[in-house]
């Protein structure tokens, strides 16, 4: 058991977990971040954020260290552990019991920010490519791309976006789907069809990601006669779905039919008092830095507002 009980425990160093431990220490509270992996989440995966205000071109990696460094410098504490389920208190103003792969730790509140991971193909060189030429972020990463060939695998409505804004800056997107009709909304269709620049490959798989340091080809292979053929591209956007991560914590907080969280206006579970969520794990509509960020922040202000009133204080 570990000895150090905390004001506040955050699952997942991403962008949104550590924007709420900065806000939580700030607020003078002792806070434990745990991650799984490196802190960073998923902008670790892309070479350059454009998008992110005042700091153009920084690198995910980059970004993903300063935050670490400013959460660090308010004396949050950072460990590494897969969280695997956490008890709630009894009564309002126990601690949480959060069990851990390697260790078990106990807070008065708890802020999920474990993020989405997105599902992958599953072939070989696939986690080699992600951010060297595989991409999962048109909108973010589809300027790197400018003038070139790309193609997008998938047949929703994040691929028929996708396809329809990469064909308004690529020389050429191929759209890889593996039925005979989208998945996504017919408008998209009908919007995707004005571009002429726009190949359809239906009906079939990719069976090879081909490139050493950067992808140069897909092998893809037709359902029906099983026939392969090779589509050089210079990047490859995947749209086959994004899973919430973490473990099962629907205890704590009350999930959507696809698996998110379901939040008051200040990150707050409905179920559970003390429970908090931030990021791209909580319901909503766009999932990008600065709305992490902005869930961190309130997640991490509102977890401190009720320390504060476990203690009998208000929280200004
Ligand atoms: C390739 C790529 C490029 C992108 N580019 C941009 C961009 O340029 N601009 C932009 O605004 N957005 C971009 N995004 C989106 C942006 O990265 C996300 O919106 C943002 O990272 C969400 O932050 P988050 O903290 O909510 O979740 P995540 O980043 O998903 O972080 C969640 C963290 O929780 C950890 N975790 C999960 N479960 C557990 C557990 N049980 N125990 C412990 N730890 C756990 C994970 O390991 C992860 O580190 C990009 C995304 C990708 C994939």
């Amino acid at each position: 058991m570990s000895a150090k009980k905390y004001d506040v425990a955050i699952i997942g160093a991403g962008p949104a977990g550590m924007t709420a431990a900065i806000y939580s220490a700030r607020a003078g509270k002792s806070v434990l971040v745990i991650e799984k992996k490196s802190p960073g989440g998923q902008i670790v995966n892309t070479l350059e954020v454009d998008n992110y205000p005042a700091t153009p071109g920084i690198s995910g990696v980059k970004y993903a260290m300063t935050l670490q460094k400013q959460a660090q410098d308010f004396d949050a504490v950072f460990q590494f552990d897969e969280i695997k389920s956490i008890d709630e208190p009894k009564k309002e103003g126990d601690y949480f019991v959060i069990h851990g792969k390697n260790d078990e730790y106990e807070a008065l509140s708890i802020i999920l920010s474990t993020g989405l991971e997105n599902r992958k193909i599953g072939l070989e060189n696939e986690d080699k490519l992600v951010g060297h030429g595989i991409s999962f972020c048109a909108a973010c990463d589809g300027a790197f791309f400018k003038g070139k060939d790309v193609a997008v695998y998938g047949g929703g409505n994040t691929a028929l976006e996708d396809a329809s804004y990469l064909a308004t800056i690529c020389k050429s997107v191929t759209i890889i789907h593996r039925r005979d009709r989208f998945r996504g909304e017919q408008a998209l269709v009908d919007a995707l069809k004005k571009y002429d620049n726009v190949n359809y490959i239906m009906e079939s798989t990719i069976v090879e990601l081909k490139g050493d340091k950067l992808i140069e080809s897909v092998v893809v292979k037709d359902k029906n006669t099983g026939e392969t053929k090779e589509v050089k591209i210079n990047g490859l956007f995947l749209a086959i779905g994004q899973i919430p991560s973490g473990a099962d914590f629907a205890n704590l907080v009350k999930v959507d039919e696809r698996g998110y969280y379901e939040v008051d206006e200040s990150c707050a579970s409905k179920l559970v008092a003390g429970v908090f969520v931030a990021g791209d794990g909580r319901s909503k509509k766009i999932r990008q830095l600065t709305t992490a960020v902005a869930d961190g922040s309130v997640a991490g202000s509102s977890a401190a507002a009720y320390i504060d009133r476990l203690n009998g204080r208000e929280y200004v």
